[in-house]
């Protein structure tokens, strides 16, 4: 702290902070080796659409990513161990979500078209 100033000096933060980098290892961010993994093409993650819905501009999907089981690559995308990890064949099973795969996708987005379809069928203007 400098005298006659409620702030700390850049020496200060600079010394705290080599102090904090000190006492807290596991918190400072690595270079995870990437391992080879036949699941997820060694990203770490899925690409998931979890909802697909019509609109006037066409289709929106909603996505997310979701952390894979069979390696350990997750840890450069989600830092902390994830509560779940997943794998292809779950989310295969899943009753809602669809690998971001245009095999999936191309299924859902006709499905979708479909019910759109019906939709503006069912519109009548006044
Ligand atoms: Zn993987």
């Amino acid at each position: 702290m400098r005298p006659g100033s409620p702030f700390p000096s850049i020496n200060d933060l600079k010394e705290a902070w080599i102090a904090w980098k000190a006492s807290h290892p596991e918190k400072i961010a690595r270079e995870y080796e990437e391992e080879f993994c036949s699941e997820c093409g060694g990203k770490g993650y899925f690409e998931v659409v979890y909802e697909v819905v019509p609109s006037r501009f066409g289709l929106i999907e909603y996505t997310t990513i979701l952390p894979c089981a069979k390696c350990r690559n997750w840890k450069k995308v989600f830092g902390e161990k994830p509560r779940k990890l997943w794998t292809r064949e779950e989310i295969e099973k899943h009753p809602t979500f669809y690998l971001k795969d245009k095999r999936h996708i191309a299924g859902r987005a006709k499905q979708v078209e479909e019910e759109q379809e019906l939709c503006t069928e069912a519109y009548v203007p006044l």
